[in-house]
């Protein structure tokens, strides 16, 4: 993945919680009173976002302030300034959509080093990366994320991280579109329930960006290759759930499937980046997920 020296990623609405900015390695967050410490093992960590687990619109948790991240200007700030690769995603991913859907509002990512105060109580980063349809902001801890990654076996790379950014843009999608609100109402797990759906349009949204994440000329990101696209899939592979569950108990079990199998992951972030078509991304009536 290329990025265009360029392009203007300002708009990529990428906040820091905590210290005093990105690159000062410094002290973990204090969280202070309110919230919940929502402390999740591991086994639930691996599938990217806790919407269902945090309980969705019911939070009551007070969003903890952050600071615009402003060192991230040009997509010539990267070379300087990795931090700044996820003002380029975000930049990218958002204007695909402002012109996909109608209605469209931006959503924002807030990075954070530990923990965060969410408008859905309180995370650590030990969830993954996550969206929260409350405050409406993606929430990741980067350097986690980086590691998470390598840990799962997936490839990486800014590919692979930018679909991760992707796959909780589309959540925000669906709650501009309301799908979110309408699956969170219904069975919540199992091969083919309303949560493991939104996850696998999540997927396909992810891909459906990727298609298109070359297509403005000034846009951030400049070039993609066929191994970026492999990196994807490896990652959409990785974090399947039956994947999670091999390795962690050594057994599947699809009643507690949440997001998805690694063919059911793999299937649908392919259908999105083929079709380039989020219309194409309707899991929920789909009679065969893959
Ligand atoms: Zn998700």
């Amino acid at each position: 993945m290329e990025y265009r020296d360029s392009a203007d990623i300002s708009g990529g609405l990428v906040n820091h919680a905590g210290g005093s900015g990105l690159g000062s390695g410094g002290g973990r967050l204090a969280v202070g009173g309110g919230g919940t410490l929502v402390v999740l093992i591991l086994a639930l960590i691996l599938g990217f976002d806790p919407t269902g687990i945090l309980g969705g619109g019911t939070g009551s948790g007070d969003t903890q302030a952050a600071n615009p991240v402003t060192q991230c200007t040009r997509g010539s700030d990267i070379a300087k300034n990795r931090e700044c690769r996820w003002n380029a995603y975000m930049a990218s991913i958002g204007s695909y959509w402002s012109g996909a859907l109608r209605g469209f509002k931006a959503t924002s990512m807030t990075t954070f080093s530990g923990q965060v105060r969410t408008g859905c109580g309180a995370a650590s980063s030990s969830v993954g990366p996550f969206y929260c349809p409350v405050d409406q902001v993606i929430y990741i801890d980067t350097d986690y994320t980086a590691a998470l990654l390598a840990q799962l076996g997936a490839r990486g790379g800014d590919a692979a991280e930018a679909y991760i950014v992707a796959h909780e843009y589309g959540h925000h999608i669906q709650n501009l579109t309301g799908v979110m609100a309408k699956a969170q109402s219904r069975q919540q797990t199992g091969a083919g329930s309303a949560s493991v759906r939104l996850e696998l349009q999540a997927d396909c949204y992810a891909g459906v960006w990727f298609r298109h994440s070359t297509d403005d000329p000034n846009g951030a990101i400049k070039s993609v290759t066929q191994d970026d696209l492999n990196r994807i899939i490896d990652a959409a592979i990785a974090v399947g759930d039956d994947a999670i569950q091999q390795a962690q108990t050594g057994s599947v079990n699809q009643e507690s499937w949440t997001h998805g199998s690694s063919a059911q992951r793999k299937n649908w972030t392919s259908i999105g980046f083929s079709s380039g078509d989020p219309t194409k991304c309707d899991t929920f009536s789909a009679t065969s997920l893959g």
